[in-house]
């Protein structure tokens, strides 16, 4: 592929499959078990604030039992070597991007180890179990604790940084997402509106594969070291 200057790279639950993190719809899934209405949105998090905890204490504590694949240590790698920017866009929560060694990480869903103070606005360190009596460190008030991630109905983190970053992209490649939640779902049509060129990689055609210039179907731990290889080479 062609040597491009700066890269925009989505990456989708598919990318974190083969580490033994359950995808958000394929069968099977976490959410194919528990209904996203029941702990994914603000109004359960009213009503059921222990239950939303318990869920969130469980994913971040099973965090420890997971390592980051080929495919997260590929774009790492992608980082390190490529002399245009390579910006990463995650709707992942989990931390295996940062782990695998990428720093320039944008997670627009937000993230499983920090947690958010809805009094203040803080987002702090979350090292361990939260609940609904935490005390945050930063202004003190107990009660207003949640985990950082964006729910169902919520305005996901960044988008003005993100579309500044894509628009100027001369790449944008999206990695293991369905393409079915928005706003991240419509960034391959922003991208081909405005000329950058557009690669899917993902296990199976996806909502948006009829989008992309290209689409590449198979593992994310074979698709993307190969393209990290092609994109070095040139090719
Ligand atoms: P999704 O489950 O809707 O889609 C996952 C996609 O990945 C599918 O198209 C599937 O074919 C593909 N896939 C599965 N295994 C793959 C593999 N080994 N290699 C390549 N592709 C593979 O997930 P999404 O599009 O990311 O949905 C968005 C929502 O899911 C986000 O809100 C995100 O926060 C949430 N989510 C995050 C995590 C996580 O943090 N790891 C896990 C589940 C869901």
């Amino acid at each position: 592929m062609r040597r491009p200057g700066s890269i925009v790279i989505l990456t989708g639950a598919g990318i974190s499959a083969e580490s033994g993190v359950d995808t958000f719809r394929d069968k099977g899934g976490i959410w194919s078990r528990v209904k996203l209405e029941d702990v994914a949105t603000p109004e359960v998090f009213s009503r059921d604030s222990a239950m939303v905890h318990a869920f969130y204490n469980a994913r971040r504590a099973g965090l420890a039992a997971i390592e980051p694949n080929a495919a997260h240590h590929a774009l790492a790698k992608l980082e390190r070597v490529h002399d245009g920017a390579v910006t990463l866009v995650t709707q992942n929560i989990d931390d295996l991007h940062e782990r695998a060694g990428s720093r320039n990480i944008v997670h627009m869903h937000g993230e499983l180890t920090k947690a958010f103070c809805a009094t203040c606005g803080a987002h702090l360190l979350a090292d361990g179990d939260l609940s609904a009596d935490l005390v945050c460190s930063a202004c003190g008030h107990a009660g207003g604790m949640r985990p950082d991630v964006v729910w169902f109905g919520e305005i996901p983190y960044h988008m003005d940084d993100i579309y500044k970053r894509l628009l100027a992209a001369d790449l944008f490649v999206s990695i293991g997402t369905s393409g079915a939640v928005y706003p991240a779902a419509g960034f391959v049509a922003e991208a081909r509106a405005a000329g950058i060129r557009t690669l899917e990689l993902n296990l199976e055609p996806s909502d948006g594969t009829p989008l992309f210039d290209e689409a590449r179907h198979g593992k994310a731990s074979v698709l993307v070291p190969a393209f990290v290889t092609e994109i070095r080479a040139g090719i």
